[in-house]
């Protein structure tokens, strides 16, 4: 008999990895499957990003880098935070992390044991909860409403703060709702934390260059006052369309990135060498293909939202932020994972049941509109089909 340490299981997964095998054995046996479930651009990576890791392996740069990336790159991360925020990093403080989710992963096991309380949003990404409940520490879901725009509350998270309260995640612009939270919630969330120092925050700004309608994505890197235990948690796999490159960044305070880069040594060493001159070119060359694919799904966005309204029972908040639409489905009759998985089997639409995010996402299912117009018009087609004649199971 094999002694597994109880805390594997406790260690949760995301469900668009499941989501994404079933939609691909689907399409194996001959159906045809519009997949709305997985959060990735549906893009190549820039051309001229592509080109530099090949060069970079041409070069010879084969062997390891520091743990903490290469200095070129941590300062290109700081040059592009100071370009779009105005904000001063020193590469000092930047890690470079195979994909966004390490530093979460990193941040986690820093302050998660038995006894500490984490904060976390729900609905939200399934791994912040996975991996609080595998270190042990309480996880304490901070709740994602609708009524608010599916931004957070800071009076609401301020309030859910007890002395066991070790690390507060929030997100924004956020997954799977598409909220963007206002500046002014945010710069309450802050000033409330000044009477809670002891509450480090980690801020999920992965879909930072994702906003729409002229709304601006407010950095937590642009409160001084909260520097000193912020870890900001950024990356290139949904701005540059590089998910499978893992590819993440992290902004750590001083204290803590020494501890993060021992992880770094303890565990991968080093990002993919070719990767990281990869990263280079997306942040210092042009950002033309950015701002052609966000503008694209802000197309999308527009039909998602307009197609989900017309079916029966749906209503559907407009995103402000990622790609991600989180209809309201409560009026369908139906439960949102029976829901999701019954459009997935007998209309072939891939979607995600809110559940999946979180208790609070019972209600409502999670559409990524990073799939073309076209199919994402016959997708809302079949959904309405369905939705008319097939009754709630
Ligand atoms: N954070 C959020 C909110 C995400 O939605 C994702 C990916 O879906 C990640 C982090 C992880 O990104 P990566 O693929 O770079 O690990």
């Amino acid at each position: 008999m094999l002694h597994v340490v109880d805390s594997f299981g406790r260690i949760g997964e995301e469900n668009a990895f499941a989501v994404l095998a079933r939609a691909t054995e689907l399409q194996r046996q001959g159906k045809d499957i519009i997949n709305l479930g997985i959060g990735q651009p549906d893009f190549a990576t820039p051309e001229h990003i592509v080109e530099a890791a090949i060069k970079a392996l041409r070069d010879g740069h084969h062997g390891y880098t520091p743990a903490t990336g290469i200095l070129p790159l941590r300062e290109a991360v700081s040059a592009d935070l100071h370009k779009r925020f105005g904000v001063d990093v020193s590469p000092e403080l930047v890690l470079i992390v195979p994909g966004g989710k390490v530093t979460m992963f990193m941040a986690i096991l820093m302050f998660g044991e038995p006894g500490a309380e984490i904060m976390y949003p729900d609905p939200g990404f399934p791994i912040y909860r996975s991996m609080i409940e595998f270190t042990g520490a309480k996880a304490v879901p901070v709740p994602i409403r609708e009524e608010n725009g599916f931004a957070f509350s800071a009076e609401e998270t301020l309030a859910l703060i007890t002395p066991k309260t070790r690390l507060l995640i929030v997100n924004s612009p956020a997954n799977p709702t598409g909220g963007v939270t206002p500046k002014e919630e945010i710069d309450k969330l802050v000033a409330g934390l000044a009477a809670h120092p002891d509450v480090a925050i980690m801020s999920d700004e992965i879909y930072g260059q994702m906003t729409y309608d002229g709304l601006e994505h407010r950095t937590l890197l642009a409160y001084p006052e909260i520097r000193d235990r912020l870890i900001l948690l950024d990356g290139w796999s949904k701005t540059y369309a590089m998910t499978g490159w893992r590819m993440g960044y992290s902004v750590w305070p001083k204290p803590l990135y020494e501890a993060a880069r021992k992880l770094a040594v303890n565990s991968y060493s080093c990002v993919n060498a070719s990767a990281q001159f990869a990263g280079l070119a997306a942040l210092t060359g042009p950002q033309d293909a950015v701002h052609a694919m966000v503008a694209e799904f802000d197309r999308r966005r527009k039909i998602v939202v307009d197609g989900l309204n017309k079916l029966p029972g749906v209503s559907a908040a407009t995103p402000k932020g990622a790609f991600y639409a989180f209809p309201n489905i409560s009026k369908t009759g139906w439960k949102a994972k029976p829901l999701a998985s019954a459009l997935l089997e007998e209309t072939g639409v891939a979607t995600i049941g809110g559940p999946d995010f979180g208790v609070y996402g019972e209600g409502y299912i999670r559409l990524s509109y990073a799939n073309s117009a076209e199919n994402i018009l016959r997708a809302l087609e079949r959904m309405g089909e369905f939705l008319a004649t097939r009754k709630a199971a």
